[in-house]
């Protein structure tokens, strides 16, 4: 039953056919999206890569494709040789690419069959994500699947095709490394030429990419693998891929500048959407109290007030407590809501903010002069004059309130913000909201560890005018660095960095990082640093983060060909998974674990 190709090659993929074509004979190759009798015509919707076409199987065309075609079932994979012509107004397909034409066959040749797939081939599908993951050759047939592979295609050849064209230089830096620890954990290979030792896998090419500046290539770019071993929270993968780049005599605004630039004609190419450059900048400290985080969601208001004032010496001790220990107090204004957040849902946010850290939740629904609310009574007439004055409270307006440490109270409002927004839809969709956060702190006091620690990583430059501060107040210390935010999401970071060995080591000790462990783990760069290095700075964009946002998908799981479950396994190819013990004696490791 089954045919060779034979002489065929193939003329057009299905899905790029159209009115353009008619008349033409083709030759098509695919599987059979589905398959339809009628009345003595048989239709197969023949799908390749880059879309469906309606075939006819006509047995007054060709008996003999017409009984052969009569064989064919969901996924089997086919030739067909036909004309294109026009369909009958009556079946024109607008919601398809090729709804106007068909491919009228003659003939056909069956290549091979397929078993009965475990989920069919469609963008809306119910099944696990872990039976998708495990058969995801069958997983990346369905288009929307497709379709985001195809987009990361794009934004991977606008990127170079931009940074080409800007004079950058693509440098492989290598996989089997030493670590270069930023905060994570690396993943380790051992070496068999080396028992007992390890290469690591790079969490980021930083130290590399920064010693080509010293070497001079000025600018260098990678679209680069990365490896950090973390517990998989939320929507994080072992291995993720970075947009990363280096420039030599350069500023911050250099740099921002070529990936504004960049982005923009990412935009172009996959959307062909003109984005406005400049980006607005923020500074960390405004945007943490604007809106309690660093990476805040500008498509919409419902911003964070911060009234620790009005209570720093208030009777209401839920408010005045906190803030006597350092604490803060701050304040929501969802305008215009009070009738339609029952008291039901009040009592889930209160729910939701106490899962995220929060010992309750305070509010006020407002509603004429009347202030409905558990705490009401506990304000005097003062503070609720000046409550009305800072967040202009207005009839129909519900507040909510955080009163804890700034930590606490951050975190949780502007979670609340996020979920208030989603739920009114508030949130502009279809829109690209990019924002620059500069300004960072440079240092963060590291309770557990009892030190400080850098915010970004230890090679960031602090602002020349902050050098001196680092002795006397290292947490007022700004440092050079810059993250780029879209919709919400942090999509990338870097900084101008450290270029001189004095201020390299100053950092390093700061960090409580000895001479001699500093020397262990970055000898080389410290050496480095010696030999003319030229003031340089880059950054790092998540590769898979853009595109899952480009795409509007909701994981990047959904963006990555392969991607791992949130315990770093591979459903297709089970990974990780024992090895045979001569690999192991060849490289000297005894595995002491219990039976899995
Ligand atoms: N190496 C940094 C990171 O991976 C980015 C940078 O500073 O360029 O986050």
């Amino acid at each position: 039953m089954f045919e060779l190709l034979g002489d065929w090659k193939r003329t057009d993929y299905c899905g790029s056919l159209g009115i353009k074509d008619l008349g033409r004979e083709v030759i098509l190759m695919g599987w059979v999206h589905s398959k339809r009798d009628h009345g003595g015509l048989i239709f197969v919707d023949l799908r390749d890569r880059e879309g469906v076409v309606q075939i006819v199987f006509n047995p007054q065309v060709s008996k003999e494709s017409h009984t052969k075609a009569d064989l064919l079932k969901d996924e089997w994979v086919i030739a067909v040789k036909g004309t294109v012509v026009r369909r009958p107004d009556e079946t024109i397909n607008p919601n398809i690419k090729t709804g106007e034409i068909e491919v009228i066959a003659r003939e056909l040749r069956i290549l091979n069959r397929s078993k009965v797939l475990p989920f069919p081939v469609e963008d809306e599908i119910k099944v696990d994500e872990l039976i998708r993951m495990k058969y995801r050759f069958l997983d990346l047939r369905r288009p929307v699947m497709r379709k985001n592979l195809m987009l990361r295609h794009e934004v991977m050849r606008a990127t170079r095709s931009y940074l080409d064209s800007k004079g950058f230089i693509e440098i492989e830096t290598p996989y089997l490394t030493r670590s270069t620890p930023e905060g994570a954990r690396d993943f380790l290979v051992p070496s068999r030429l080396n028992p007992g030792e390890f290469y690591a896998l790079p969490q980021s090419p930083q130290l590399l990419k920064q010693t080509l500046m010293i070497s001079g290539f000025d600018r260098y770019y990678q679209i680069v693998r990365c490896f950090r071993d973390e517990d998989l929270r939320a929507d994080r993968q072992p291995e993720f891929t970075q947009i990363d780049l280096e420039m030599s005599f350069v500023t911050e605004d250099d740099v921002i500048e070529v990936v504004e630039g960049m982005i923009k004609a990412i935009l172009k190419a996959t959307k062909g959407v003109d984005i406005d450059i400049p980006f607005p900048r923020m500074s960390y400290d405004e945007a943490m109290l604007r809106y309690g985080t660093d990476k805040p969601d500008i498509r919409f208001g419902l911003e964070l007030h911060d009234i620790t004032e009005v209570f720093r010496n208030s009777e209401f001790k839920v408010f005045s407590d906190p803030v006597k220990k350092g604490g803060i107090v701050k304040a929501i204004n969802l305008k215009g809501k009070a009738q339609h957040l029952s008291r039901k849902e009040l009592d889930e946010l209160t729910e939701f903010a106490k899962s995220l850290g929060a010992k309750g939740l305070a509010w006020i629904r407002v509603s004429g002069d009347e202030w409905q609310s558990p705490i009401t009574k506990f304000l005097s007439e003062h503070e609720k004059k000046e409550l009305k004055r800072l967040l202009t409270i207005e009839d129909g307006d519900v507040i909510f309130f955080g009163a804890d440490t700034s930590y606490t109270v951050n975190l949780v409002l502007s979670n609340l913000r996020l979920r208030l927004g989603n739920r009114f839809n508030m949130i502009e969709q279809n829109r690209f909201a990019f924002l620059w956060i500069v300004d960072f702190p440079l240092l963060e006091f590291d309770k557990t560890e009892n030190r400080y620690v850098t915010m970004h990583h230890p090679f960031t430059s602090p602002k020349e005018e902050d050098i001196e501060l680092l002795d006397t107040e290292p947490e007022k210390v700004r440092a050079r660095a810059y993250d780029i935010v879209l919709n919400g999401v942090e999509i990338g970071g870097g900084s101008i960095r450290i270029h001189r060995s004095d201020i390299q080591r100053k950092l390093f000790e700061r960090i409580g990082l000895g001479e001699e462990d500093a020397k262990k783990k970055f000898g080389f760069l410290l050496e480095a640093l010696e030999f003319g290095a030229p003031p340089h700075g880059g950054i790092a964009l998540g590769l898979d983060r853009l595109t899952m946002l480009l795409a509007g998908a909701s994981s990047i799981r959904d963006v990555i060909a392969f991607p791992k479950t949130q315990k770093g396994f591979c459903p297709l190819t089970e990974a990780p998974s024992p090895v045979d013990p001569k690999q192991l004696l060849e490289l000297r490791i005894r595995v002491d674990v219990k039976e899995r």
